[in-house]
């Protein structure tokens, strides 16, 4: 047995390297929430709970999932045994309703423990990996039509990345569509191009808006009506031919089946802390891919410790037709691991270490803390 001794959470605010534009908020830096849990054999597990614009994107914001796993989980776990993660976790289930981004971040530090005392990375744990690398696409979001041609030149000169997912919703159908047919017709066949609208349009919205990016040559449509609304995403899939992916409507195991049954949606975005964690998720993609579904590895913008987390389990799917979209650390301008992740060739690489294979930068870290104790000396 090795007992739970210390369950840390702090806030980090990291700076984004420009705004980031969805129809929900403007990003101008990210909050993650970093656990870190100590353990009584010496190991000692990290793990990200991160989401996007404050509460405008979900129901848990970092300050709560911070709340939630200080005064709540931290508490159930203190009698657990840190070697066994799946009866952690369903000890705090038992008492903790929802709050799936705090669960994702503190399963993933407990999976990152198990891993380094056992030597092998958490791909491993998690069933075993089937790719070493996963291709990864790009979020033009800058708001500006000729900033995101720019930005995805240069991503395709520098072989980082050729998928490109655009983020609209914000502005009128016509001026968006117009915004995605120019930067399609800019890159051609060299990239993948696919749209996320963040629920923003109605049914009818939708319908109209999915003819015409078909007609602009988009691979995929991301959640173009409001997430409790999968009769409607039902009736959109059947009549587009463009695929419809399902995003903020899945929260975990039981909305994929009902998604799945429905045949509201093609593609599934499988992310960790939405699904309550990586086990969930990976039940997620069972779903998904039994009936059919494909499989896109989503991200929440995570840093490092959440985007490697993904990863690991993202290398252990049989089949992921529509690649991955784990660019979060490179959204930022501050790197936080002592060594950064490894992205080139469009793709990004599956550390074979222990555990997550990463390690924090701690005095970065220190810096970009929200809590952090700035010492002033004063010159007499
Ligand atoms: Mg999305």
């Amino acid at each position: 047995m090795a007992q739970i001794e210390e369950i840390e959470t702090f806030l980090v605010d990291l700076p984004t390297i420009r705004p980031h534009v969805l129809s929900m908020a403007t990003m101008h830096r990210q909050t993650i929430v970093v656990v870190r849990i100590r353990c009584s054999d010496g190991v000692v597990g990290i793990g990200e709970g991160t989401t996007i614009g404050g509460l405008s994107y979900g129901d848990e914001s970092p300050e709560g999932i911070k709340l939630a796993i200080d005064t709540y989980i931290a508490p159930l776990l203190r009698t657990c045994d840190a070697l066994q993660v799946a009866s952690a976790m369903a000890a705090v289930d038992r008492f903790v309703v929802g709050n799936h981004f705090a669960k994702s971040a503190v399963e993933t530090a407990l999976l990152d423990a198990l891993g380094k005392r056992v030597g092998l990375p958490v791909s491993e744990l998690l069933g075993g990996r089937l790719r070493d690398e996963l291709p990864v696409a790009w979020t033009l979001a800058s708001g500006d039509t000729g900033k995101d041609i720019d930005e995805a030149e240069q991503m395709l000169s520098s072989r980082r990345h050729n998928i490109f997912k655009l983020k609209i919703g914000k502005r009128a159908i016509v001026a968006d569509v117009a915004h995605v047919a120019a930067i399609k017709k800019a890159l051609g066949d060299r990239a993948s191009v696919r749209v996320d609208v963040n629920q923003a349009w109605d049914e009818a919205s939708a319908s109209r808006g999915l003819a015409m990016l078909e007609d602009a040559g988009v691979d995929l449509v991301e959640q173009p009506i409001a997430r409790s609304n999968r009769a409607g995403l039902a009736r959109i899939a059947v009549r587009s031919t463009v695929p419809i992916m399902a995003d903020e409507t899945l929260h975990g195991p039981e909305d994929a089946f009902d998604i799945a049954c429905r045949g509201a949606a093609e593609v599934f975005a499988v992310k960790i802390a939405p699904s309550g964690g990586l086990r969930a998720a990976g039940r997620v993609a069972a779903i998904a891919d039994a009936a059919g579904i494909g499989l896109y590895g989503g991200t929440m913008l995570e840093a490092g410790i959440g985007t490697i987390a993904s990863a690991h389990l993202f290398a252990t799917f049989p089949r992921l037709a529509w690649g991955t979209e784990l660019f979060g650390p490179l959204l930022l301008t501050e790197e936080i691991l002592v060594e950064p992740l490894s992205y080139g060739d469009f793709a990004l690489k599956v550390p074979h270490k222990p555990g997550l294979g990463i390690e924090l930068d701690e005095d970065r870290v220190a810096f970009f803390r929200r809590d952090r104790v700035v010492t002033r000396t004063y010159s007499a």
